[in-house]
């Protein structure tokens, strides 16, 4: 395959990019095609590495008023409407919700995902399911799984042998959920507790940690600590980080280069983030969401997730990436030229780094070919007028393939 005249990641000249045996093999200002050869003309549009959605929840996807819809928008009363919904799990309900939910997010152009699949279950359902769904759709996305304890590790019954058993059954990483737990104490020692698992079994480690509007809930240091003192450095990611949003700067100074030394990842959740974030407050109603731009100006890797599709937390998405985007960019103040022109960094390396697969991931020469071409020249342009995916490739393979919509528009203007 043959991909002619196309800007690579925003790039003002354009290249000819050669897929061969589902590698990248050459890239270059002019290729010649060989014989029979499939030729994408890609003139004018915008070639970038697949989108990634580093943070979902494909156990919950899909019950969005199932048993009731979420009145209140917080999200303990998410947690409250999943726990009675969790009773009513069986792994056929949890593969077709996932797939359904995956076939989305793959027609948006995403082809890296990690899920967090909750294992507060005495019975381990959802997680059966989505080790058989990350088998069955492998070939076409690459699909992470996180030991994710909703209820928590210390503070719901035999807490650490369900994510000890969860870890056995694979899980690509281990999971936490401090803010919830009953005391600062068991939070502490959860975190203690799963860092350790992680080094035992061999896993990386995504936490959802301090989503909660307190700028008391500070187990972020202490996460960051763990991956500094043990070496687990990039491997660790601390997703949601919300209450960061709501710390002195005085405390955030210091943290950062506590941030900075740990080389942790951050995930942030732009959509349900503003969703939850601020429920408690009457006004100044705060925005939820952590610290993005100055993490970025840091020098820290962090990213952007899509979190929920239609659950107990979040009545909307459609597992678009641009959607948590666009989001993400108004509410961090992200509206620099720049910002919105290179934020496609947000939905797609930064994602892969968070994920660790930047091993195989992006547009070089000897690299899987994955990615995906936009209905547009620039990511600014491509953003704004919400491009299509023409083109969503994988290992070589056309994944995905968009016909624009024709539009008769009689304006007389
Ligand atoms: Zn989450």
């Amino acid at each position: 395959m043959l991909i002619k005249n196309v800007h690579i990641q925003n790039e003002s000249e354009t290249k000819d990019v050669k897929i061969e045996d589902g590698k990248f093999v050459k890239i270059a200002p002019t290729i010649e095609a060989s014989e029979n050869e499939q030729v994408i003309d890609a003139t004018d549009k915008l070639l970038l590495p697949p989108f990634v959605d580093p943070h979902v929840h494909l156990d919950a996807t899909m019950t969005a008023g199932d048993p009731e819809w979420n009145q209140t928008g917080t999200l303990f009363d998410g947690i409250r409407i999943w726990s009675e919904r969790k009773k009513t799990l069986t792994i056929d309900d949890v593969k077709t919700r996932a797939k359904q939910a995956i076939k989305t997010q793959v027609a948006n152009g995403i082809q890296f995902v990690r899920s967090h699949v909750d294992v507060t279950d005495p019975n381990l359902t959802a997680l059966k399911a989505l080790i058989e769904v990350r088998e069955e759709v492998k070939d076409q996305v690459e699909l992470q799984l996180v030991a994710f304890p909703q209820e928590g590790i210390l503070s719901f019954p035999n807490g650490k042998e369900l994510m000890t058993e969860a870890a056995d059954l694979g899980v690509d990483a281990i999971g936490g959920i401090p803010h919830f737990e009953f005391t600062r104490e068991y939070a502490v020692e959860s975190l203690n507790f799963l860092v350790k698992l992680a080094q035992q079994k061999n896993k990386l480690v995504d936490v959802h940690c301090d989503e909660i509007d307190d700028p008391q809930s500070r187990s972020l240091e202490t996460l960051a600590t763990l991956a500094l003192e043990t070496g687990m450095g990039d491997k660790v990611t601390a997703s949601h980080t919300t209450a960061m949003g709501s710390y002195n700067d005085a405390y955030t100074y210091k943290l950062f280069r506590l941030l900075k030394m740990s080389h942790i990842n951050f995930i942030a959740n732009p959509l349900v983030n503003t969703n939850l974030g601020g429920r408690f407050d009457t006004y100044p109603k705060r925005r939820g969401m952590t610290r993005v731009k100055e993490l970025k100006e840091a020098g820290i890797n962090v990213a952007f997730g899509e979190d929920d599709i239609k659950d107990p937390w979040y009545p909307m998405g459609n597992g678009n990436m641009l959607d948590a985007l666009h989001m993400g960019l108004h509410v961090g103040h992200l509206m620099g030229y720049d910002d919105i022109m290179n934020s496609y960094q947000l939905v797609t390396t930064n994602g892969a780094g968070a994920m660790h697969v930047s091993d195989h991931y992006g547009i070089e020469e000897g690299k899987p070919a994955n990615c995906i071409i936009m209905n547009n020249d620039n990511f600014y342009n491509a953003l704004n007028e919400r491009s299509e995916i023409l083109y969503s490739i994988h290992n070589g393979e056309v994944l995905v393939e968009t016909t624009p919509k024709k539009v008769t528009n009689n304006f007389k203007g």
